[in-house]
């Protein structure tokens, strides 16, 4: 087993994911999905993918809305999904509260507005 064999383009990992280059792309750029630049390449090990995608994992009794943190039961009610990584948003912050990004994606303190229920 030699590690170099673990190493994949973006290409590579979009395609194993299923979702486009872009988006992996971006991941890699935002830092939030760990690479090895060599130029102007990207390599990503099969290790960190690996630690990436079990964070990205929702838990398997419900549905996390990664803007709010609720838990549904249901996948139907988190069906939105972040505008820049993807990740899930419950029809409440999508609709209501018009969030279209994800808490890590979210700009911190854009508006300080708070919404007090
Ligand atoms: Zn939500
Ligand atoms: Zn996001």
């Amino acid at each position: 087993m030699s590690p170099e064999k673990n190493f994949m383009t973006l290409e590579d990992v979009a395609e194993l994911l299923g979702v486009n280059y872009q988006l992996i792309y971006r991941l890699v750029r935002s830092g939030e999905l760990p690479a090895i630049r060599l130029g102007r390449v990207y390599r990503v090990t099969q290790s960190d993918l690996d630690t990436y995608l079990t964070a990205q994992k929702t838990g398997r009794s419900g549905t996390v809305c990664e803007a709010c943190g609720t838990i549904y039961r249901s996948e139907e009610s988190v069906r939105q999904a972040c505008e820049s990584c993807g990740a899930r948003i419950c029809f409440d912050c999508w609709q209501r509260a018009k969030v279209h990004l994800c808490k890590s994606c979210a700009p911190k303190d854009a508006t300080g507005k708070k919404t007090g229920k």
